[in-house]
């Protein structure tokens, strides 16, 4: 039987328990999950995170997880998903806002990729208002993220932003 593989493509700058949850629900029913972190040449610089660092904190998170595993990619997903044989793309979708997005990359990348599949998850409704932008203001402003994001990943926030542990 072949494996099933899937890429569930981001930012993750850093990683949250959101993406966490969405990747735990893929594994539901892939047998592999890539988390693929993008680099974004088109608006270079505006993150907080090195991207080797959120890979790090990829592969941390999900020690535990042999059927995880983390990368970076450069260019189009799709090119990276027709390079490892991948044919399911993971993305989470948290409100209707995301909806639209979400739903025109879907198009485009199958246009460009016909052999590939986007499936939307939900999140766990605790972490349907939860992003890592939202993650890095408020830990920039001194506020408890804790519970939004694993152990790990604060204390790597704490580091960056020269916080006390
Ligand atoms: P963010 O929007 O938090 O910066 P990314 O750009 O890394 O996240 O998003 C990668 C994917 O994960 C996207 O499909 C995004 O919708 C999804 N995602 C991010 N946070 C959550 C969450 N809390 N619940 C569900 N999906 C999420």
């Amino acid at each position: 039987m072949t494996e099933r593989v899937a890429v569930y493509p981001g930012s993750f700058d850093p990683v949250t328990r959101g993406h966490e949850d969405i990747v735990r629900r893929a594994l539901g029913f892939v047998d592999r999950v890539i988390v693929a972190v993008a680099h974004r040449r088109t608006q270079p610089k505006t993150g907080m995170f090195e991207i080797a660092e959120r890979v790090d904190l990829i592969r941390t998170v999900f020690g535990d997880e042999p059927r995880v595993t983390a990368t970076d990619f450069n260019g189009l997903l799709v090119d990276f998903a027709r390079d490892n044989q991948v044919h399911i793309i993971i993305r989470g979708l948290r409100a209707v806002s995301d909806f639209e997005y979400e739903f025109q990359m879907a198009l485009m990348n199958r246009q460009l990729y016909p052999e590939v599949e986007t499936i939307f998850l939900a999140p766990d409704e605790h972490y349907s208002y939860l992003s890592a932008s939202l993650v890095r203001e408020i830990a920039a402003l001194g506020g408890d993220i804790a519970q939004f994001v694993s152990p790990h990943v604060l204390e790597a926030l704490r580091r960056k932003l020269s916080l006390p542990s």
